[in-house]
């Protein structure tokens, strides 16, 4: 026997009962991103590797650890699996000039790739929704897609969430506060782990992002960014505040929100929950005004953020919303060469009105396709035997309610069902 083939670690099969609960993710993120105008926008899975450097940052667990990288033997050009979507986001939208007409409110949806210690909520290949406002500078945009964040918590039964938020100023602003951390995390140089060490120089604000307790613990004292912000930042993330306390959105300022890509600057947020373990961030983002320009379009501010679906799947699942399956309102039995012929069109005419149907398929008694029927989960019974079929008709048998097994026309079978 030859040996098995298992699919890559940290890369997994979403499976029929699961992808149900997918579908319902889907469907319900389609209907709210058009309530609020953003539309889809769909990039390749594969960048040249140097879009990602460029705009995620050379010092940062991604580009340093976790890009999958290649090299094209074909043509020797340098590639990558996307690690996020902003860079494609933002690389499509100066490739095909689509700031010409104006801002833009966009997303995207799909697998993403980072080589990380799989483990729950981290994957190798997992998937993101990401949304971008792109050209709009005012804080309005940042609190309306904290906003629409509300809204699909709600939408998704989701209520174990908390918003952090906080603001990174501007560059000035930043290397300012660079110069104080570096002289405050110096001081503890010989218990600074690796990544500390080696980024203290190049990008010390990277270490606030640390997991490990030991620096979380040295970080506690460190200085505050907020102490070295600029005037206009300042005043961009007071009028954030303002609109999110007049909507009665709740958040708390977290000083040491600095995010893992080193694009932003200004607003940052995170929606967080304490019911996911370690991984508990299912929704990150910010304003990322420089962008567009250091990788090569016309300056235009922008601000969007990413959710990881998987995460938030869990969160449904763990905070226990109605199990979400697809459940057939008709299953069709039939035994006999005439009733075989006959189910075809008793169950095209039903999915012609609208029903789903599964039409039973690999033989057996009505014992024993009754049995599967039930199963299913389908709320009727259409029973056909050689008898029903030559007569036109179904004998329908409720599968949920005590009811008697009546035989009708086929061609009353459909409003008879809509009507029960
Ligand atoms: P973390 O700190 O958990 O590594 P991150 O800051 O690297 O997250 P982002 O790049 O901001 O994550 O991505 C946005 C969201 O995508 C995260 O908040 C998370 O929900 C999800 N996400 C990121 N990496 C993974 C992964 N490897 N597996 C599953 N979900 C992920
Ligand atoms: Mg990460």
């Amino acid at each position: 026997m030859p040996e098995t083939i298992r699919a890559v670690r940290g890369m997994n099969d979403i499976l029929p009962d699961e992808s149900s609960l997918w579908a319902f993710f889907e469907d319900t993120i389609r209907t709210w991103l058009a309530g609020y105008g953003y539309r889809n926008l769909r990039t390749p899975i594969v960048e040249q590797t140097d879009l990602f450097v460029r705009s995620i940052g050379e010092v940062t667990d991604i580009v340093e650890k976790e890009m999958y990288s290649f090299v094209d033997h074909l043509n020797g050009e340098n590639l990558t699996l996307r690690p996020e979507g902003t860079a494609s986001c933002v690389r499509a939208v100066i490739e095909h000039n689509l700031l010409y007409s104006g801002p833009q409110r966009l997303y995207y949806n799909g697998p993403m790739f980072r080589h990380e210690r799989p483990q729950k909520g981290r994957y190798r290949q997992f998937h993101q929704v990401g949304v971008e406002a792109l050209g709009f500078s005012d804080p309005d945009i940042d609190a309306e897609l904290i906003i629409m964040c509300t809204r699909l918590w709600r939408l998704l039964g989701i209520s174990d969430v908390r918003l952090e938020i906080s603001t990174l100023g501007n560059i000035e602003s930043r290397s300012i506060y660079r110069a104080r951390l570096i002289s405050y995390l110096e001081k503890f140089h010989d218990v600074l782990d690796e990544d500390a060490r080696r980024r203290l120089r190049t990008n010390p604000l990277r270490i606030l992002d640390s997991k490990n307790p030991t620096m979380r613990a040295i970080l506690e004292d460190a200085p505050h960014l907020f102490d070295d912000l600029d005037e206009d930042s300042l005043a961009h993330f007071d009028a954030l505040q303002q609109i999110l306390h007049n909507q009665g959105i709740s958040f708390e300022i977290n000083h040491r929100l600095v995010r893992g890509l080193d694009y932003y600057n200004r607003t940052v947020f995170e929606w967080v929950t304490d019911k996911l373990g370690a991984q508990g961030t299912i929704c990150a983002g910010g304003r990322y005004d420089g962008l567009i320009a250091q990788i090569g379009g016309k300056p235009a501010p922008a601000c969007g953020f990413a959710m990881g679906i998987e995460r938030i799947l869990s969160l449904i699942s763990e905070t226990g919303t109605a199990e979400i399956r697809f459940v057939p309102d008709v299953y069709v039995v039939h035994q006999g060469d005439t009733a075989a012929e006959f189910s075809w069109k008793v169950a095209e005419s039903l999915r012609d009105e609208g029903f789903k149907v599964v039409r039973h398929s690999g033989g057996g008694n009505f014992k024993a396709q009754m049995k599967k029927a039930d199963a299913s989960g389908a709320r009727f019974a259409a029973i056909i035997g050689n008898d029903e079929a030559e007569a036109g008709q179904v004998s329908i048998k409720s599968l949920r309610e005590i009811a008697e097994q009546i035989k009708i026309d086929l061609t009353k079978v459909a409003v008879f069902l809509q009507n029960i």
